[in-house]
């Protein structure tokens, strides 16, 4: 038996995860979620502390997908995606800064897009047929996609990119991969390339080219991420203890990944979910008066430049509410119940800027912008309700490596930087380049994918 799962806009039939995973978006352009949530008991979480990351890994992925995979080919599957670290770096009390950002494009993005690739391709070949992938990307989700895809037999990979909104590092992870990895550097915004992808989706003229999305509106870019929130409590709390997380968020899907996991049964104390300035959710919360932000702003937390985040949608479905894909909220969530469960600030540049100096000076904890908006939004929520001993996790999603003028500018220190992103300034790039013209983009898949 597989679990299954439908759309949060409940015009689409039900799907178990090959399904969900292949199609990325419901025909009925909602987001699939689990009809159910597999349970673990308090025994299961037991046995996760002395358990190895990729072990938990297969533990709860197993159970999402039943019998669409077989699983010891399930248990390799998660071995070989996660071949890396998973820092917790202790900072004061109990609590400790979860660094995600030892993978192969140094971002939190691989574990999802490392085992998402893995899965689709297994599911791609043993049909025998071929995909191509489409994904609009800030800055971490296309090097991580395309990474994780590239040499992966049978899928090819489109990813689309602001031109004027990455960074160098961030570009060159993608325009120096090749093979079956092409970029386009888009004359726009985030969300243009945002929405030129899902319209590609939707489009009737491409209905004959293979087409899924890798973005985080993907159920397998979220159910991984549910992972490491299990690990962090496995070897953080005590038995039965609640668990701080504090998860910088854009597109919501990596906090998604916390509401998985307590679904499932960790207990989470309080899920803290602080954005840069794109601050329509903390106002969503407050006012319960939907705003998307349209232009997103461009802040230094450049992945979590989001007006209007794809997962909210999720996140409201979890709530009793329904919210479409164009930001109309067709019926209210509980929002009592919303703002029990979850805190959310807004963090400005400047206080970003301040945060990554006073938590070098204070703990010798270095952050980078994503990172820096994390610990100030445990910061904002302890002065609001202190944490008393109760134990803490912030993730830190991209290595301080990549903002490495900002770093330098502001604590007179050059960042160690990984090989994996070392080895980039000597690589050549190729990419395409296009307005946000949807057209063109239509002529372009046509050229290459049909
Ligand atoms: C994508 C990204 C985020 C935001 O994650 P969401 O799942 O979109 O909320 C935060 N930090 C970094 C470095 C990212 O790449």
């Amino acid at each position: 038996m597989s679990l299954l799962f439908s759309s949060t806009n409940r015009r689409a039939p039900s799907v178990d995860l090959k399904g969900a995973l292949l199609q990325g978006q419901a025909p009925d352009r909602g987001l699939y979620m689990p009809e159910r949530f597999p349970r673990l008991q308090p025994a299961e979480l037991e046995r996760f502390r002395a358990m190895p990351y990729a072990t938990i890994a297969f533990e709860v992925l197993r159970r999402y997908a039943g019998d669409v995979i077989d699983e010891e080919l399930l248990r390799t599957l998660c071995e070989d995606a996660y071949d890396f670290e998973v820092p917790l770096e202790p900072v004061r009390d109990r609590v400790h800064v979860m660094r995600l950002d030892r993978g192969p494009t140094a971002s939190f993005k691989d574990f999802a897009a490392r085992m998402m690739a893995r899965l689709i391709g297994h599911f791609v070949r043993s049909d025998g047929r071929e995909l191509t992938i489409l994904t609009a990307t800030s800055g971490d989700t296309g090097s991580a996609v395309a990474s994780a895809f590239h040499g992966v037999a049978g899928i090819r990979v489109c990813v689309l990119f602001p031109i004027d909104e990455v960074s160098t590092r961030q570009r060159k992870q993608m325009t120096t991969l090749g093979g079956n990895i092409r970029t386009i550097a888009v004359d726009g915004k985030f969300d243009d390339c945002q929405a030129m992808v899902k319209r590609a989706f939707a489009d009737e003229a491409l209905a004959g080219v293979p087409l899924s999305s890798a973005n985080s509106i993907n159920i397998g870019r979220l159910l991984p991420q549910s992972v490491y929130y299990l690990y962090a409590w496995s070897r953080l709390a005590e038995p039965g203890e609640p668990l701080l997380v504090v998860v910088p968020s854009g597109n919501f899907g990596n906090m998604m990944g916390a509401m998985f996991a307590r679904k499932m049964g960790m207990p989470l104390r309080r899920l803290v979910v602080p954005v840069n300035e794109n601050d329509e959710f903390p106002k969503f919360l407050a006012t319960t008066d939907y705003r998307k932000i349209e232009p997103s702003v461009a802040c230094l937390s450049n992945a979590m430049n989001v007006g209007h985040p794809s997962n909210l949608a999720r996140l409201v479905d979890l709530y009793g509410g329904q919210l479409d894909e164009t930001g109309v909220v067709h019926r209210a969530p509980d929002f009592a119940a919303m703002r029990r469960d979850l805190f959310s600030s807004s963090v400005s540049d400047e206080a970003t800027r301040e945060t990554i100096r006073s938590a070098w000076e204070r703990h010798g904890l270095l952050l980078e912008p994503h990172g820096a908006v994390g610990w100030r939004g445990l910061l904002d929520y302890e002065a609001v309700e202190p944490l008393a001993g109760a134990p803490a996790v912030v993730v830190e999603t991209a290595h301080p490596a990549k903002f490495p003028d900002e770093i330098r500018k502001l604590l007179g220190i050059e960042p160690e930087v990984p090989a994996s992103l070392a080895r980039l300034d000597e690589l050549p790039e190729t990419y395409d380049r296009m307005g946000a013209d949807y057209d063109a983009f239509r002529e372009y898949v046509r050229t290459h994918y049909a």
